[in-house]
């Protein structure tokens, strides 16, 4: 078999490896595989929104976000598309609570627009939101929705309109590491001087190719729509925001929800976690749903009474979380050419236009454009040894 030469190959085409790939690709031969043929929904970038947000809890995340944005808007300028639309975000949590207190003070370390808003404020502003006695609301302004399927494919139009190559459709099945690493697919064999592993909840498997096991929990998570019992209630034309609601209590349950848009007099409420499970059997244990869907149910039904609690729509999609929830953004321990990032826990989309930036300066060797300390393999030993 004819074997295929490129400066860098990424493995997995998701928004991280495509925006890499991207980066890549400006200044020489990339190569970037995907084992299903695009777009696919099997994941964890497709659906047509994510929330992009100033308002962070940890300063290392609040630090990139202003090239997030810079990056963003770029790539609507460069694939002469809109991909961000501005709604704001309220951070809905009790004002005892860490995380809440963080965020807060992050967005005004950093001089974001922002609002705290009193509950005669929030009642007049947000009529058809009950807030429990003690939860207070603060507003990032700068917060909206990024089209992410729109966005994916612009990155890979993008890529390829730099010179970059695409191979769908082919699983990558054995990586030889080495000077030049060999990666064989189901379809072919390619070589390349770095290579970067970009495979969402499927890493470990690939990672297990190179010897190495990372301390990531792949969850099945339940994307709900819910009716809104008169429509218009929670739209985006009627100036409805974006929101978190931080329950770090007994029950420990994050609630988020994006305003009725994407599908007309629908509104997206997620639980920000779900349950193990294997991608491949993701759809596999519908009943494992249910749990989930109730909490929501109580949730809105308490929070949200303009809303119908029975789910109008489901969708599944996948998180892989690290133990802290922080990123992985690293060289392999034995073999420098081989970079990974993974682990972006349920919160990653928002960043792909800086990961994409720091795992392409990994690869070439350069210093990376941001402290990575946070995002290194060496905190799960560390730990583990202590
Ligand atoms: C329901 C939900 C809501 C979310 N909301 C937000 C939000 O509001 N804001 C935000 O910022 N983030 C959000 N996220 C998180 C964000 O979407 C993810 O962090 C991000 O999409 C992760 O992208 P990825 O490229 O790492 O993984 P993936 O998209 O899973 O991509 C990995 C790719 O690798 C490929 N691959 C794997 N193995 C192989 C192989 N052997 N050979 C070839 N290819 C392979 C896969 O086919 C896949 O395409 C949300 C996630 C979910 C699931």
């Amino acid at each position: 078999m004819v074997v295929s030469d490129f400066d860098a190959i990424v493995i997995g085409a998701g928004i991280q490896g495509s925006y890499a790939a991207y980066h890549l690709s400006k200044t020489s031969k990339a190569l970037l595989i995907d084992q299903f043929a695009l777009p696919h929904s099997r994941g964890s970038s497709h659906g047509q929104s994510r929330i992009i947000r100033k308002a962070y809890s940890k300063a290392c995340y609040a630090h990139m976000m202003t090239e997030c944005y810079q990056q963003w808007k770029q790539l609507e300028a460069e694939g002469n598309i809109e991909l961000f639309r501005e709604t704001g975000l309220l951070v809905l949590g009790e004002e005892v609570d860490p995380t809440f207190q963080n965020m807060k003070k992050t967005l005004i370390d950093n001089k974001v627009p922002m609002a705290t808003l009193t509950s005669a404020d929030f009642s007049k502003s947000f009529p058809a939101v009950k807030l429990p006695k003690g939860v207070s609301a603060i507003l990032d302004k700068t917060a909206g929705i990024l089209q992410a399927d729109r966005a994916l494919k612009t990155v890979q139009d993008l890529f390829r309109r730099f010179g970059g190559t695409i191979r769908d459709g082919e699983k990558v099945v054995e990586i030889q590491p080495g000077y030049w690493v060999t990666v064989t697919t189901t379809l072919g064999i390619y070589r390349a001087k770095s290579l970067v592993i970009t495979a969402g909840p499927w890493t470990n498997e690939l990672l297990n190719l190179v010897g190495l096991q990372l301390p990531l929990k792949t969850r099945r998570i339940i994307v709900c729509y819910w009716k809104e019992k008169v429509p218009g209630t929670y739209g985006i034309s009627k100036g409805f925001p974006c929101f978190i609601r931080i329950n770090s209590g007994p029950t420990l349950h994050d609630f988020y929800g994006l305003p009725s848009n994407e599908y007309p007099g629908l509104v997206k409420v997620c639980h920000h976690d779900g349950n193990n499970a294997d991608p491949d059997e993701r759809d596999i244990n519908f009943h494992l749903s249910s749990q989930d869907v109730n909490l929501l149910s109580d949730f809105l039904s308490k929070e949200f009474p303009g809303l119908d609690p029975r789910p109008a729509v489901i969708e599944y999609c996948m998180y892989t979380n690290t133990p802290d929830h922080d990123f992985i953004l690293d060289h392999h321990p034995d073999h420098g050419n081989i970079i990974i990032g993974a682990g972006f826990s349920g919160h990653g989309f928002k960043f792909a236009p800086v990961v994409g930036k720091v795992l392409s300066e990994l690869c070439f060797g350069n210093k990376p454009s941001y402290d990575l300390s946070p995002f290194k393999i060496n905190r799960f030993w560390l730990k583990s040894s202590l």
